[in-house]
């Protein structure tokens, strides 16, 4: 499995895009990023778009990828995909005919550019040869993280989230049928010091991590941070390193992960 790392940043400056995964150049976890680098021809090749949750850090990729299929007149389309919270969201303040064109009216209501799969905590379900399990996380909203297994291959990813005690039950249940993860790639977004702050808006700072990973029976092979605030990034880094954890480090834009 290729995972290329079009966004993983907490928020949007310069250089720090919004978090967005391609995996294996057709899948899309989240959609933060997605017309600034991608070509138009790396575009067309997204057919499924997996998201955690419908805040718009995580999203706002989605119209603009509609809006450039429907201009070139590519007959395909585009399967979004999340918990029905989730889509809609999207449906009733994003793709409302009043923010952006409700894109699964077009070109024409039979064969639409967008299509919306809901799906449910816990159950498992196939995109091609991908098997994927939704996990339920704790966010503002309502949020899924995913496993997304190719083959002997998994890779977790989180998503935004706090502190939490039965997405790791769940995972430590999974594992103890299909063995351990192979990479998880899972959220920080504030330092240490900021606790409170993480806490209440659903996220994790690095102390807040390393409590989170002592609930896993087995350490994924690597761990990957996402979603770091840029104005805080060297603190929050420095602060990662400090908890001596092993395969721990930062995802940056661009970057591609094999497993
Ligand atoms: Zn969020
Ligand atoms: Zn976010």
């Amino acid at each position: 499995m290729k995972i290329r790392v079009l966004g993983c940043s907490g928020a949007l400056l310069p250089n720090a895009n919004q978090p967005a995964f391609l995996v294996d150049e057709k899948i899309l976890l989240d959609a933060g990023t997605i017309g600034n680098v991608l070509s138009a021809d790396e575009q067309w090749k997204i057919r499924h778009i997996l998201l955690t949750h419908a805040h718009l850090d995580h999203i706002v990729g989605i119209p603009f990828l509609l809006d450039n299929i429907v201009v070139k007149n590519i007959r395909h389309q585009v399967m979004v995909i999340g918990i029905k919270e989730t889509l809609k969201a999207i449906k009733e303040h994003l793709l409302n005919d009043k923010i952006w064109p409700d894109f699964s009216k077009i070109p024409d209501k039979n064969s639409p550019v967008l299509a919306l799969r809901d799906i449910k905590y816990g159950v498992p379900f196939k995109i091609d040869k991908y098997t994927i399990y939704p996990l339920k996380v704790r966010h503002t909203v309502p949020a899924a993280g995913y496993i997304i297994e190719k083959g002997r291959k998994r890779l977790l990813y989180t998503g935004d989230t706090g502190p939490v005690r039965t997405t790791w039950n769940e995972v430590n249940r999974l594992g103890s049928i299909s063995g351990r993860v192979d990479a998880i790639i899972i959220e920080v977004s504030f330092p240490n010091r900021m606790k409170e702050l993480a806490i209440k808006s659903g996220h994790l700072t690095p102390n807040l991590l390393y409590k989170e990973l002592q609930k896993l029976n087995n350490l994924p092979k690597k761990i990957l941070i996402t979603h770091p605030k840029p104005l805080y990034y060297k603190l929050i880094k420095d602060e990662i390193n400090k908890l001596m954890v092993e395969d721990i480090e930062i995802l940056s834009d661009n970057m591609i992960i094999t497993i």
